[in-house]
């Protein structure tokens, strides 16, 4: 479904299809931290305002406590209390009035929540707030309200200015006469207290309700776009194993081919350098050589398009299965016989205990060829002249146990993981005149698992090495499957 939604893709060549998934995932992540900084800033700007807010009203407060001291101390100290203050309102009043602008003077902005006692860092989210949401509805309503303050804060400004010119004005030093003077500018004041008060409970609730409405929004829209690119990043996903399946498949089919294609040149070669070899015709020692170097090299050539071909085979699907019952013993037996002319050449010896002497199971018997050839080749190719190589085959509590130990120079430590791997072979063996693909553990992994079975070595560098082969008790189980080898 997704896939044909993403119908542009297929025009694309492969890498052009991983560019492209790549662009579009940075480009949806990009833009999910994008949402997520937004919201992050709205919600931390919204904040700014709340603890604004907060001062706003305690210096208010506090500015009215210190002119109704003044109006019975009539001390220049309180009066000055009084002013400094009412200036923590009046800066963010300087604020709000540039900001609300068509061209804001930003200094001034700046220079008016200062005052207000806003913390600088929290500065510029005001203004971003301010600048771009001022329309939305809560906003509207709370910027309203603090005009309204603002009249009332003027309002008690004008009257402390106007209780401070009587008492300087008045030429007594009788505190009842000059409290009789100021009285109902006091009282006047007291009552715009009041209203104020009202005021600032609305503009907190109001700034309150904002801040929850906005992080529930952000929280849904987070949470909602989180969600759809889960979902997105999932097809995606998808889309790219289909691919790699795709890729990995026409890579197979093209091995498999091109494989197949190999061998009978190869074999026309093989043969023709047999009928020379046995026509008589070579003469001289050099010429023998030659033949002989392409026979040898011929043959290395097959095993290395065997091994590619089996191991085409094995990625292009899953293995075929086929059982008979097979004397396991017998069978292990036979495969000693048949490499014992290879171990005979090298001057080694190739020896093998089967217990008990038989022992019928079901199995594959391409496959079971397929192991004891690799590891018993193994074995002998990379054990030198004079080694010892020596096969088991055991019965245990639930499994049989094939093994297969050499004397030779065995596995350094930090290869071993290697070991397994399609095409590893180690530096010792790379530089040994031994011929080999690195495909041959590779595949016969492949086949002990599909058996249900397990391959595992114990090795030390220098101290020979020897390759374990699992399988059921009851032998191999069939499998449909699609491939054979
Ligand atoms: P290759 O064709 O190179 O033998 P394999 O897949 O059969 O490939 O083996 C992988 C590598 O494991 C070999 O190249 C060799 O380095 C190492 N190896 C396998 N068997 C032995 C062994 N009996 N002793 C030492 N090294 C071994």
């Amino acid at each position: 479904m997704f896939h044909r939604r993403l119908k542009f893709l297929p025009k694309l060549s492969i890498s052009q299809r991983f560019y492209a998934i790549i662009f579009i995932i940075t480009a949806v992540l990009i833009l999910q931290i994008g949402i997520f900084w937004s919201a992050v800033y709205v919600l931390s700007s919204l904040r700014a305002y709340v603890g604004a807010e907060g001062s706003w009203a305690m210096s208010q407060k506090a500015s009215m406590s210190s002119l109704l001291r003044y109006s019975t101390s009539f001390k220049q100290k309180d009066y000055d209390d009084f002013q400094s203050f009412l200036d923590v309102p009046l800066g963010d009043k300087q604020a709000r009035l540039e900001l609300l602008k068509p061209s804001p003077d930003l200094s001034i902005v700046r220079e008016g929540f200062i005052r207000g006692e806003n913390h600088p860092a929290d500065i510029d989210r005001m203004i971003f707030l301010l600048k771009h949401f001022r329309n939305v509805n809560y906003l509207q309503q709370a910027i309203v309200i603090w005009a309204q303050g603002d009249v009332l804060i003027e309002k008690q400004r004008d009257l402390g200015v106007r209780m401070h010119e009587n008492v300087s004005t008045t030429r007594t030093s009788n505190p009842n006469v000059l409290y009789e003077r100021i009285k109902p500018l006091v009282a006047e004041a007291v009552e715009n207290d009041k209203v104020l008060t009202t005021i600032e409970k609305q503009l907190s609730t109001i700034l309150g309700e904002a801040a929850r409405e906005i992080r529930q929004l952000l929280l849904y829209a987070v949470f909602g776009f989180t969600v759809v690119f889960g979902f997105f990043a999932a097809m995606l996903t998808l889309y790219i194993s289909r691919l790699v399946r795709q890729v990995d498949k026409a890579k197979s089919e093209f091995i498999a081919l091109a494989s197949h294609q190999l061998r009978s040149p190869l074999s026309v070669i093989s043969l023709s350098a047999e009928l020379l070899k046995n026509s008589g015709v070579p003469k001289t020692e050099v010429d023998k050589g030659a033949i002989e170097d392409i026979l040898q090299q011929v043959s290395q050539m097959s095993e290395l398009i065997e091994a590619t071909l089996n191991v085409s085979r094995i990625e292009l699907g899953s293995l075929v299965v086929e059982t008979d019952p097979i004397d396991i013993m017998a069978f292990a037996r036979v495969q000693v016989e048949t490499m014992q002319v290879i171990a005979h050449a090298k001057g080694m010896s190739l020896s093998a205990t089967c217990t008990p002497e038989k022992y019928l199971v079901p199995m594959d018997a391409v496959l079971l060829r397929v192991i004891f050839q690799n590891i018993l080749s193994n074995a002998i190719k990379y054990t030198p002249a004079g080694g010892e190589v020596h096969l088991a085959v055991e019965l245990q509590a639930s499994e049989i146990l094939i093994s297969v130990s050499d004397t030779g120079p065995g596995i350094p430590e930090e290869f071993h993981q290697h070991i397994f791997s399609k095409l590893y072979r180690t530096p010792q063996a790379q530089k040994s005149a031994e011929g080999g693909s690195g495909l041959g553990l590779y595949i016969v992994k492949s086949i002990v698992t599909a058996a249900k079975g397990r391959i595992w070595f114990n090795s030390r560098e220098g101290e020979g090495a020897t390759f374990f082969v699992s399988l059921p008790l009851y032998g191999m189980k069939k499998i449909k499957g699609n491939v054979r080898l």
